[in-house]
């Protein structure tokens, strides 16, 4: 029988330790934690992103410095407000939202970020860490699905791990943190040849494609564990819109051992992994 990864479970049990965290800690530092997600331009998408991650700041006790600019704003404008936030002493963390408006550098912003305030986990200095097998902050998804998975208490030691996708933002942090954690890991992508029998092979699937229900149960083992990452947006011949993954859930979910759903897996896991890097910053003040 296949269990259900409920993320959004795990998600509300985090938040619910963090909010205790901060009420325990909050006298001794002085100020509560503070996070600033940064947006410009007006991506629908992106509005709903950034208004979930600044009610779950809310709600856990971070206070949000957050600014919405227009879509005209130019590199300068947004260097100098990452310099006065890097400045800050109440931001704790500093994150842009992408995508960007095509007139703006999204690399050159994450890399005038101090290291030690880039709460999603994208900094060089953080991904050197991450290679490296150090401390640092970890990119929020892949860490959202680890954290899924040790829940869950699923085994990872020697097993074959086949991350489907190699962004900087998902595919190529998930495989290291899978490596590191002793799996052995395949890495396809879009220029994979048969990638069917690859993801086959898997005792652990992860999807990061953003191709709506591409993954059917032929292409997967049975008893594979089984994390969908994707969010894709589909509309139905009568108009109505839906969000799915990259697997085809009820197929696959009759064959794996367990599967994340979409909505409800790793998009909850993804925020609370942000608020999490968020306080563990501002608590090593004190701890
Ligand atoms: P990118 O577009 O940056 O990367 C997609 C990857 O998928 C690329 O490596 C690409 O290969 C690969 N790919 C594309 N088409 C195929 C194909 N037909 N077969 C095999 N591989 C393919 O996306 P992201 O990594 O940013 O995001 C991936 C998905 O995850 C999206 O749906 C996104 O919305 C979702 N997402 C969800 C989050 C969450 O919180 N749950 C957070 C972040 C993202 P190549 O490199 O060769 O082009």
């Amino acid at each position: 029988m296949t269990n259900k990864l409920d993320g959004k479970a795990l998600a509300k049990k985090i938040k619910a330790e963090l909010q205790q965290k901060i009420q325990s800690l909050q006298n001794r530092i002085g100020r509560p934690p503070g996070l600033a997600v940064l947006m410009v331009g007006d991506n629908p998408g992106s509005a709903v992103y950034v208004r979930n991650k600044e009610k779950a700041c809310t709600k856990v006790g971070i206070t949000s410095f957050g600014k919405h600019f227009p879509e005209q704003t130019s590199q300068a404008e947004l260097t100098q407000v990452i310099q006065q936030l890097n400045q800050n002493r109440q931001v704790d963390g500093i994150l842009v939202q992408l995508p960007l408006p095509k007139h703006l550098d999204s690399t050159s912003l994450l890399y005038q970020t101090d290291p030690s305030k880039d709460v999603d986990g994208l900094h060089p200095m953080n991904l050197g860490q991450l290679i490296r097998g150090e401390k640092g902050l970890r990119s929020c998804t892949p860490a959202g699905v680890m954290r899924l998975l040790q829940e869950y208490n699923i085994e990872l030691q020697g097993k074959q791990a086949v991350v489907l996708g190699r962004s900087i933002l998902v595919g190529k942090p998930m495989a290291l943190m899978l490596l590191e954690a002793n799996s052995t890991v395949t890495i396809a992508h879009s220029r994979s040849h048969n990638l069917a029998a690859i993801t086959k092979n898997a005792d652990i699937l992860v999807t990061a494609v953003g191709r709506p229900e591409m993954i059917s149960a032929e292409m997967v083992k049975p008893g594979a564990v089984v994390i969908d990452v994707g969010i894709n947006r589909v509309t139905d011949e009568a108009g109505n819109s839906r969000l799915v993954g990259d697997v085809e859930f009820e197929s696959v979910a009759e064959i794996a051992e367990y599967i994340t759903p979409v909505p409800g897996g790793i998009g909850p896991m993804t925020v609370a992994m942000l608020l999490q890097n968020t306080v563990e910053r501002w608590s090593s003040l004190v701890e």
